[in-house]
């Protein structure tokens, strides 16, 4: 299935009323850089006549920029009923929005609804308290539950956006994060790792030794862990890291964190490593043999990982003769196949997925 064509628009918060530590949005004052309403017609238009094969996809508009539900409802209401309007016309199909856990409740829902709103994603960040306290995210895991169950009554699909690193994150933070995502069972997922940008109380945490950013290896090991675990609980993960174009505006504030603009796909890479070896596990290798790695044409770069490093890790590692890249149409896209002069394995993704099985 072709993956579905978002237009996005960016509904800068002005005047958001929250402090989150790590936000840097007080910068775009609204304003000149909003796009109005009366603008999504020829801003769709456009954006679809751009758009090669778009009458094949699922389209939707996207409201992004944190909360629309906390936006004066007159204001929802009127980008509402421009998206719905291009919804009528056959032109796009879903509308989603992103917004706070407790900007949610029966009466937001219903008018979302009403103006045929599909997708719902709540800014979730962190399902531990600490680090919602912490990060001053101004809302508690409770209200991420409550809204969680209201959307439930709704027929809309219901994603979570998680972070990474934030103040008063660990490895065990992040894991019970995990498990209570797990729990509660989104249609999907997008993670991204906290940086610290310019003009951000993060920045000042920063710079007066109160804040220690990540590194980008601890980070990629948990978002690897994280795919792991929800690929295991077939909860899909639509992001890692920031897009192409988000990263062009935060490589220009970046401070510090582990910011990377391939965040998403050393993850991914690093995760089917981790496949890999347990083929490479099942056939007892020896040091000097020819190992052969049978895996589907488009995880070429995953299998390779950036810069050769899979290979070159595993070359290291297991000390090969040589490693021959065997891409193979006809193999399922995570299922691999891993082979010697002496035996040959199929590593499935759902059976080696079994290790993060956490619940
Ligand atoms: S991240 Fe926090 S401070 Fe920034 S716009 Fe969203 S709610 Fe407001």
């Amino acid at each position: 299935m072709k993956k579905p064509l978002i237009i996005p628009f960016f509904i800068p918060h002005a005047g958001c009323p929250f402090t989150c530590v790590y936000c840097n949005q007080w910068k775009i004052s609204g304003k000149e850089d909003e796009i109005k309403p009366e603008e999504i017609e020829q801003y769709v238009e456009t954006y679809l006549q751009k758009a090669r094969s778009w009458p094949d996809r699922y389209v939707e508009i996207a409201f992004y920029g944190g909360s629309f539900t906390a936006l004066p409802l007159e204001k929802q209401v009127r980008f509402l009923q421009a998206a719905a309007a291009q919804k009528e016309k056959g032109w796009i199909k879903g509308i989603r929005l992103s917004t706070r856990p407790d900007y949610i409740n029966e009466d937001i829902l219903e008018n979302l609804l009403f103006y045929g709103v599909t997708t719902v994603e709540l800014g979730v960040q962190s399902l531990v308290d600490e680090v919602l306290t912490k990060s001053r995210r101004g809302h508690c895991v409770h209200d991420t539950a409550r809204a969680t169950r209201l959307l439930r009554k709704y027929p809309l699909q219901v994603g979570y956006q998680l972070m990474l690193g934030l103040p008063g994150d660990s490895l065990a933070s992040a894991h019970l994060t995990a498990q209570r995502t797990v729990e509660a069972k989104p249609d999907f997922v997008r993670i991204y790792p906290t940086l610290v940008l310019k003009g951000t109380t993060l920045a000042k945490w920063y710079e007066e030794d109160k804040y220690t950013p990540w590194s980008l290896d601890m980070a990629i090991q948990m978002a690897v862990s994280w795919l792991g675990v929800f690929s295991f609980y077939q909860i899909p993960v639509i992001r890692l890291g920031l897009q192409a174009v988000e990263n062009l505006a935060v490589e220009k504030d970046l401070v510090a964190g582990p910011y990377h603009p391939a965040f998403g796909e050393l993850v991914e890479s690093r995760l089917l490593l981790e496949q890999i070896q347990v083929g490479i596990g099942k056939l007892q290798v020896q040091a000097g043999e020819v190992l052969t790695i049978f895996f589907q044409p488009r995880l070429y770069s995953q299998v390779v990982g950036q810069k050769k490093r899979n290979l070159l890790f595993l070359q290291e590692k297991y000390q090969f003769k040589e490693i021959n890249l065997k891409p193979q149409e006809d193999l399922a896209e995570p299922d691999l196949e891993i082979a010697t002069a002496r035996q040959r394995v199929q590593i499935k993704r759902q059976d080696f997925l079994q290790r993060y099985r956490i619940i």
